[in-house]
């Protein structure tokens, strides 16, 4: 099909939305409630644009183009029409960013500077009285909502819990567990993906206070703890890990479960880690430091006995999940040439 976005001719697929066929060609559009595959509620009203021979704006996420249309996605009506939806979703945020955890790392903020809107000016100055939720892991402040709902539909469709919800009407509504039952004892599972996917500082992990957008930076790796591979950033602030973020990889697209995201980084610098090979002292049974080529000299040792005394089956080699596919070559390489057994496997497999 084709159409002609600002002008330009573009070709899409059938059933392709406006957004996703600006986007494949590199036009921007803002949105805030819009998650592709996961959240196209339409409500926040800021990817509208003009379509020739209509009356009313299109919002683009959710209308599928049609051939021939002829669509304008920065005309001065979709700009003021864009302004006056911002307005609308600022009269009910408390906006003070300054204070605020997601100040320079807020998709709200962000699309505010664009259209040249601050957000303390058209923010609610003193919103109605409702109580903040805590979890172990995260906090939810109903004065930075926006109602867009992407919580609600990555906790449901992505995560696969429902468990926030939408609740009450009007001023008073509010993201909560079903029945106001308490956050952590609710069907959450804690992988803060709803938090991650919040465009504003309303649910934010409780450990986003201790760090600023500016003053970290982000390495990319693969989560540590199982086989999937997830995509992950690890956000560093002053050479120290002080959170993560799933980053966007084939096997997670973005999302991260509970041990990926806040069980993945305490332990690097924790006191109590074990940072050098421990040996036991026949005669006192305490466990003692020892450097690497002792440890690995007194493991080979013993291997090699139990294997000529009692031959290869006797001994067997199991490759942790955590550990890379050449480390775990490696493991098995050494159990089939060195111990002369094929009992070598990989938690991973099961
Ligand atoms: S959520 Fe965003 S716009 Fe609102 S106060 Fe925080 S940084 Fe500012
Ligand atoms: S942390 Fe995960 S399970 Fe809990 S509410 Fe958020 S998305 Fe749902
Ligand atoms: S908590 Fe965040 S993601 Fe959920 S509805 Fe409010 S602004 Fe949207």
């Amino acid at each position: 099909m084709v159409q002609f976005i600002n002008g330009t001719e573009i070709f899409t697929e059938e059933g392709t939305t406006v957004l996703k066929a600006a986007r494949n060609a590199g036009i921007h559009i803002p949105t805030l409630c819009y998650l592709e595959g996961i959240n196209d509620v339409a409500s926040c009203r800021l990817c509208v644009v003009e379509a020739e021979g209509e009356d009313a704006l299109l919002t683009a996420c959710s209308t599928p183009v049609r051939e021939g249309m002829e669509i304008h996605t920065d005309s001065p009506r979709v700009i003021s029409a864009r302004r006056a939806a911002l307005k609308l979703i600022l009269a009910s945020h408390e906006a003070n960013c300054f204070i605020c955890p997601k100040n320079g790392d807020c998709e709200l903020q962000a699309v505010c500077r664009e259209y040249g809107i601050e957000p303390e000016q058209y923010g609610r100055k003193s919103a109605p009285e409702k109580t903040r939720r805590f979890h172990p892991f995260l906090t939810y402040r109903p004065e930075l909502c926006i109602h867009c709902e992407r919580c609600v539909s990555t906790c449901e469709k992505a995560t696969g819990r429902k468990a926030i919800g939408r609740g009450r009407a009007g001023l008073a509504a509010i993201i909560e567990t079903p029945f106001g039952e308490g956050w952590d004892t609710s069907l959450c599972e804690s992988c803060g993906n709803c938090a991650q996917n919040c465009p504003t500082g309303a649910i934010i992990e409780r450990r986003r206070t201790k760090y600023r957008a500016w003053e970290v930076t982000k390495v990319r790796t693969t989560c540590p703890h199982c086989a999937v591979g997830c995509q992950m950033n690890l956000v560093v602030k002053d050479g120290r890990v002080v959170d993560v973020e799933g980053a966007d990889g084939p096997s997670n697209r973005g999302l991260l479960c509970v041990k990926g995201r806040s069980g993945s980084f305490d332990f690097i610098d924790s006191p109590e880690r074990i940072r050098t090979p421990l040996i036991k002292n026949p005669e006192t049974g305490a466990f003692e430091p020892a450097d690497w080529d002792t440890a690995l000299d007194l493991v080979a040792e013993k291997f090699t006995a139990i294997r000529n005394t009692y031959g290869g089956e006797a001994l067997a080699g199991f490759a942790c999940s955590r550990s890379t596919n050449e480390d775990i070559y490696m493991l098995q390489k050494m159990v089939r040439t060195a111990f002369n057994s094929n009992n070598t496997d990989n938690c991973a497999r099961v």
